[in-house]
């Protein structure tokens, strides 16, 4: 599958906020958004400079963006994000929100907000290398969507493997309600369906939905 290979930090930059994409260098003082806030690039600290007018974005720049920013930060492709998209639209309820729970229950972000990794990014791989099992069945697809009531756990071969002890260890402890985690068993359970206050709360959904009605 096709997916972006190039720095990330440069998409927290071109955000123009941390987006935590590379686990534990985000939580320590070498991230790169905190020493060059500015957009990557050659123009990109333009800017700053004196007696330049401060752009406006149009309404569609900043569809577009809040559209780009919430694909970055759950990893996804353009495809997949916007069939997540139709699916929101399509079902019952507030669309932007339930565009937020399909992303919030995908299986590598449920590794991550229980803090079985370091980043969304390092969950996808760990998921791919078959590190995890759903009720007691591996599973190697990150975008999985987990259930009220599902089991996440590490297999029991992967349990001492360097990556899964080290990326238990740097992850965010979860602090959710609708997750209930245990660190030493390496288990996760979907107690609940996320509610909005304690989804992404750097997304504006509705303004994604809104670029999509165009
Ligand atoms: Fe973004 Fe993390 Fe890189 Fe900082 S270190 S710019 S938060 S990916």
């Amino acid at each position: 599958m096709a997916r972006y290979t190039k720095a990330v930090c440069r998409l927290c930059r071109r955000e123009g906020r941390k987006l935590f994409l590379k686990g534990a260098k985000c939580y320590s003082g070498k991230c790169t958004f905190e020493k060059k806030p500015h957009s990557p690039g050659q123009h990109g600290n333009e800017s700053g400079r004196r007696g330049r007018r401060p752009h406006k974005p149009s309404d569609y720049a900043l569809q577009l963006r809040e559209k780009q920013k919430a694909r970055r930060i759950f990893g996804t492709l353009e495809r997949q994000f916007r069939r997540y998209v139709h699916s929101a639209l399509r079902a019952r309820g507030i669309s932007g929100e339930e565009l937020l729970r399909r992303l919030e229950l995908r299986l590598d972000n449920v590794v991550f907000r229980g803090g079985l990794a370091a980043s969304r990014a390092q969950a996808r791989q760990l998921v791919r290398h078959r590190h995890f099992m759903v009720n007691g069945r591996t599973v190697d697809i990150p975008s999985y969507r987990c259930k009220v009531g599902d089991v996440v756990q590490v297999r029991e071969k992967s349990r001492t493997k360097p990556p899964i002890v080290e990326a238990a260890g740097i992850g965010p402890r979860s602090t959710l309600t609708w997750l209930e985690s245990n660190p030493e068993r390496l288990m996760v359970t979907v107690r609940d369906l996320p509610p909005r206050e304690e989804m992404e709360g750097a997304i504006d959904e509705q303004v994604i939905v809104e670029y999509y009605s165009r």
